[in-house]
Formats: C-alpha cells, sequence, structure tokens
C-alpha cells in the first residue's frame, strides 16, 4: 500500500475534525473553493488576530478595512486589466485547458521562457489525451462582473485580485486623518479572487482566498535598510508562532522573475511537501515596488499622491510590501505541527492502541483552549462539569465533550490541538478539585476548582 503523505492526512483531518469543508459539497463541490468549518474558522482568526496585533504594533502601522469592489480604473492604473494573464492552451480533442507555461516546465523547458514562444510548444501534446493543442492565449485572472442593473460594458467592475490597491487608494485619507509622517505602514485582511486555470493543493492555490498585507511607505533612500527590517519581522512572525524553522527559508527573486516595477522580492518559504517536485512553496513575499504603485494612480487618477520631505522637496513614496496569504499560513500550521504517534501515547483504552494524531498547535491559536471533560454522564457530575464550563467559557474558547470512554475523548481534543482537558471526576464532588492535562506533557494536575481562573490566566 502506498503511504499517504501528510498533506493527505491533514486535508483527511480537516474535513473529518471541521476544519475544513470542500465547498457545495451536497451539489458535487465546486472546485478548488473550500469553506471554514467551527474548529478552520477559530484558528484561522486566530491566525489573522496574530497577525494583526504583531503588525500594528510596529512603529507608525495603522489598519485599514477597505472595500472588494473598487474604481474600474484602479486595475487599469495597476496593471491588472492589461497584464494579470496567464498563457493559457486547450486541447483539441479533449477540451482539457492548462497554462503553457506548466506544460513547457513539465517538458523541462525553464520557465523563463517566451510563452509566445510557438516554437517550444509545438511538440507539446496534451498531458490527459496525447491530442493536439491550440495556439497560446492570454487569460485574464481578474473575476468580472456588472455595478447596476444594466449587464453592459460600461458598469463592469472587477471583484479584486489583491487587497493592495484598496491601500494605495487610500494613502492620503489614512495619512491625513492619522496626520502620519512618512515612514508609515498600513495593514490589511481581506477577502481576493483570481480565476486560477490550474488551482489546487489543497487550500494553497484558490481562486477566492484571504490576503494579510502590509504596505510601508518610505523614502526611497531608506527602501534596502525596511525592506531587511521586514524581512526578519516577518520571518520571526512564523518561528514565534512554533513554525520549525528547518521548514522555512527565504528564497530571493531572480531578476528574470521581478516585475517590470519591483526593485527586489524575496518569498519566505515553507516546506508543503505537496508532492516529491513540489516540497518548499511560497508562504508569503516581501517586495520592494520602488514608486510605481502611487506613480502610476496619480498618473490615471489625476490624485496629486506626493509628500514633501525634509528640504520641501516633492516625491511620491516609495513602498516595501509584506504580502501573505491567510490560508496558506493556515495550512502550513496545520501541517507544521501534525504528528501522528504509532501505538498511542496512552494505553487506558483499547482504542488508544492504535496510532495517535496530536496537533500541537500554539496555544494563541489552538481553535479550542480548554476542553471540560466529567467522567461519567451522571447528573450530579454533569452539573458540576457545567458549572466549570460556564466560568471558563467566557474567558476562553471552551468545548464541553461528555460522551464515549475517557480515553477517546482525550485523543479527540488532542487531534483538534487543545492545550488542556479539565476532567471532572467523583472525587470532584468531595475535594472541589479537577484534574488538568497538558497536551504536549500529558502531565496532570490536580487543581481546585476556584483557583481554576488563576490557573489558566497562567499558562495562557
Ligand atoms: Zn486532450
Amino acid at each position: 500500500m502506498e503511504k499517504l503523505r501528510k498533506i493527505d492526512k491533514v486535508v483527511n483531518l480537516a474535513k473529518t475534525r471541521g476544519f475544513i469543508f470542500p465547498s457545495s459539497e451536497i451539489y458535487g463541490g465546486l472546485n478548488s473553493i473550500y469553506d471554514y468549518g467551527p474548529l478552520g474558522v477559530e484558528l484561522k482568526n486566530n491566525i489573522k488576530k496574530a497577525w494583526w496585533d504583531y503588525m500594528v504594533a510596529q512603529e507608525n502601522v495603522v489598519g485599514l478595512d477597505s472595500a472588494i469592489l473598487m474604481h474600474p480604473k484602479i486595475w487599469e492604473a495597476s496593471g491588472h486589466v492589461e497584464g494579470f494573464t496567464d498563457p493559457l492552451v486547450d486541447c483539441k480533442k479533449c477540451k482539457g485547458r492548462f497554462r503553457a507555461d506548466h506544460l513547457l516546465e513539465q517538458n523541462g523547458i525553464k520557465p523563463d521562457f517566451n510563452p509566445k514562444d510557438a516554437k517550444a510548444l509545438k511538440d507539446i501534446k496534451c498531458p490527459e489525451c496525447g491530442g493536439q493543442l491550440t495556439e497560446v492565449r492570454q487569460f485574464n485572472l481578474m473575476f468580472k462582473t456588472f455595478m447596476g442593473p444594466v449587464e453592459a460594458k460600461a458598469s463592469q467592475i472587477y471583484i479584486r485580485p489583491e487587497t493592495a490597491q484598496g491601500i494605495y487608494t487610500n494613502f492620503l485619507n489614512v495619512m491625513d486623518s492619522q496626520r502620519l509622517k512618512i515612514p508609515f505602514g498600513i495593514a490589511q485582511i481581506g477577502k481576493a479572487f483570481r480565476n486560477e486555470i490550474t488551482p489546487g493543493n489543497f487550500i494553497f492555490r484558490m481562486r477566492e482566498f484571504e490576503q494579510m498585507e502590509m504596505q510601508y511607505f518610505v523614502q526611497k533612500k531608506d527602501t534596502t535598510k525596511v525592506f531587511n527590517d521586514w524581512k526578519k519581522l516577518r520571518m520571526d512572525w512564523y518561528l514565534d508562532l512554533g513554525v520549525n524553522k528547518n521548514n522555512l527559508k527565504f528564497r530571493d527573486h531572480g531578476k528574470d522573475e521581478l516585475a517590470h516595477y519591483a526593485k527586489k522580492a524575496v518569498d519566505i518559504e515553507y516546506n508543503f511537501d505537496f508532492s516529491k517536485n513540489e516540497t518548499f512553496k511560497e508562504l508569503e513575499g516581501i517586495h520592494d515596488r520602488g514608486d510605481w504603485d502611487l506613480s502610476q494612480h496619480q498618473k490615471h487618477s489625476n490624485a496629486k499622491l506626493t509628500v514633501r520631505d525634509e528640504n520641501n522637496k516633492e516625491y511620491i513614496p516609495h513602498i516595501v510590501e509584506t504580502s501573505g496569504g491567510v490560508d496558506r499560513a493556515t495550512l502550513a500550521f496545520l501541517m507544521d505541527v501534525y504528528e501522528e504517534i504509532e501505538g498511542g501515547r496512552t494505553t487506558t483504552t483499547k482504542s488508544t492502541k492504535d496510532v495517535e494524531v496530536v496537533l500541537k498547535l500554539d496555544k494563541r491559536l489552538a481553535p479550542i483552549k480548554i476542553a471540560i471533560l466529567p467522567l461519567s454522564k451522571k447528573e450530579n457530575l454533569s452539573k458540576l462539569a457545567k458549572q466549570v464550563f460556564k466560568s471558563l467559557a467566557s474567558h476562553y474558547r471552551t468545548m464541553y465533550d461528555e460522551t464515549q470512554a475517557i480515553g477517546r475523548r482525550y485523543r479527540r481534543q488532542d487531534e483538534i490541538g487543545t492545550p488542556y482537558c479539565v476532567t471532572v471526576d467523583f472525587e470532584s464532588l468531595e475535594d472541589k478539585k479537577v484534574t488538568v492535562r497538558d497536551r504536549d506533557t500529558m502531565k496532570q494536575d490536580r487543581v481546585a476548582i476556584a483557583e481554576l481562573e488563576q490557573y489558566f490566566k497562567d499558562k495562557f
């Protein structure tokens, strides 16, 4: 039997434990669109909160939540209407659709080829059926829709493919209203949409996804220092939240990979290990974008987007961007802590003799912080356990579970990464104490119910 890859196990756990479901599943699903379940939404919210708190705590960084729908001219200024395309070919026989650059790559031709180079593609056949392929055409990745009741070209707008443009177009509003001076940054979390030809790898590349982006406005002379500062800060964020440093690395973009306006770019890559050929993949990018963005918006909007330097000279600010995906981060955090223990860690019940799964998520990210587990469903125990639940649930995301054997319930909590389980047993009725079990060490503490709140305050 072929051994399952870790990604397959994580996908399975995510589905069965309620982290991530395929979207529209009862209708057969919608390609590469996913929904976050009860535990997934908690995990994702915790990741977003950790990012937000970290970013806006940096000097001169403020937040923003701009709209998904924006003036269509924005996407002309940004270059998306003209250039946000992938080279596409169709199979004349089976009607399969492929990215020309991916097909070339699979045939050992470097990805820095010219997609219009028909020669390179001439000998390549459909990978599905061996049929003949069409000429390359450029396919724009932006979703289009119509604003108002008339479905005409004039009312066509785009569903944003990135959150950054909402930051650039609010540059003056934010600076003036907050009385900020360069350098300063604007952070934003929000959904973005890209009509990818070949999405895939679970939530790694989706057509609807969520970004965590920060744009830092600087004078040109400061960009190198600011770029290096953010590069370190962003890597530190993942490390501080417990990601194994061996699974993270920087990758500098080569000159041929850079967008024409970009001065410098580095990716933080994570070892997703999707397949033998797909190990380290982009988790986040840090980019020196020069003054391209504000220059373009100044040109297309006719608004003046300059500021004055210490010599009262006008200039257009340069931008250093950090751009990460919430979904990619979620997948990286899940994969990084997924651990299987052969034979199990506990021997209290038969069920624990198999492989046990433990998610050693950082306490800040764990979807459920505390589980309350009464030893039996007996009424007097339930009553006390529910009191304990009530006292903790207003401070921490807490789960109450009284079904099945206690060993199984511990396992279920380990599988979803709950740091602490509180067991209420018959002795608790007498001594007013409960047992607190630590997910990672399995050490058990006997704690007075009256002192539980303080106990957890120290733990979290
Ligand atoms: Zn075909």
